[in-house]
């Protein structure tokens, strides 16, 4: 029988490296739903299609063909994987996946991904909206100030600029944004194990995951 495992919280919570992590260690799929949202975002800014109307929105939205490949992000064909992770595509993700019309067109494809098999879904309404009949669903949180160094030890290491206060403000306002907003705002989900991951190293966390779901897939 498969099964879905659904993690939640805000930017730089340890979402991705867990759930990427926790994926391969169960042997099953890893679904990054952020990077849905952040690729279609790129392509509706890149054509122009504004926010603030819900026709082209649609009209474009139908246009788009987002593919979930070997770990890449695939849209109408055309690799994406590397452009979305940007500072500006996180604005714009933030934006366009506030609107309701965005979100509903990409419900069905995340929901899709469970015919392929088990997964561990990643996200913000991953474990509310989208499989709210998940096995076991979690939802990570830290400090701001934890999230922001993780971000800005992530973006060094990879030798791109940094700023830890502008780091810091960024996720300051996203946080506030995803979590006022009216369409599937940020949320603990119903029966959600919560962690504060501020305190803890990526592989406690990952042990911490690994434990529950064991333990709730052997009941
Ligand atoms: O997780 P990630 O930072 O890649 O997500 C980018 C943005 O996409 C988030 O800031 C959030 O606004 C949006 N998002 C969402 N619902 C999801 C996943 C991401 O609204 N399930």
């Amino acid at each position: 029988m498969s099964y879905v495992i659904t993690i939640d919280g805000p930017a730089g919570a340890g979402k991705s490296s867990t759930a990427r992590r926790a994926a391969h260690e169960l042997g099953i799929k890893y679904l990054d739903t952020g990077a849905i949202y952040r690729a279609i975002a790129l392509i509706l800014a890149e054509a122009e299609v504004k926010p603030d109307n819900d026709e082209y929105l649609r009209e474009a939205l139908s246009k788009i063909r987002v593919e979930l490949r070997e770990g890449k992000v695939l849209v109408n064909d055309f690799d994406v994987s590397g452009e979305i992770r940007t500072p500006e595509v996180d604005e714009l993700a933030s934006v366009y996946s506030a609107l309701p019309v965005v979100r509903e067109a990409l419900l069905g494809l995340q929901q899709e991904q469970e015919k392929y098999g088990s997964i561990v879904a990643e996200g913000r309404d991953v474990g509310s909206v989208v499989f709210p009949d998940a096995r076991v669903k979690f939802f990570l949180t830290a400090s701001p100030e934890a999230r922001a160094r993780r971000r800005y030890a992530e973006r060094t290491s990879k030798g791109e600029p940094a700023d830890y206060s502008g780091i810091l403000s960024a996720i300051i306002a996203r946080d506030k944004y995803d979590s006022s907003r009216e369409a599937a705002p940020l949320s603990v989900p119903e029966g959600a194990v919560y962690l504060d991951t501020s305190d803890m190293t990526e592989d406690e966390v990952l042990k911490f995951i690994l434990d529950h779901v064991k333990a709730a897939l052997s009941q």
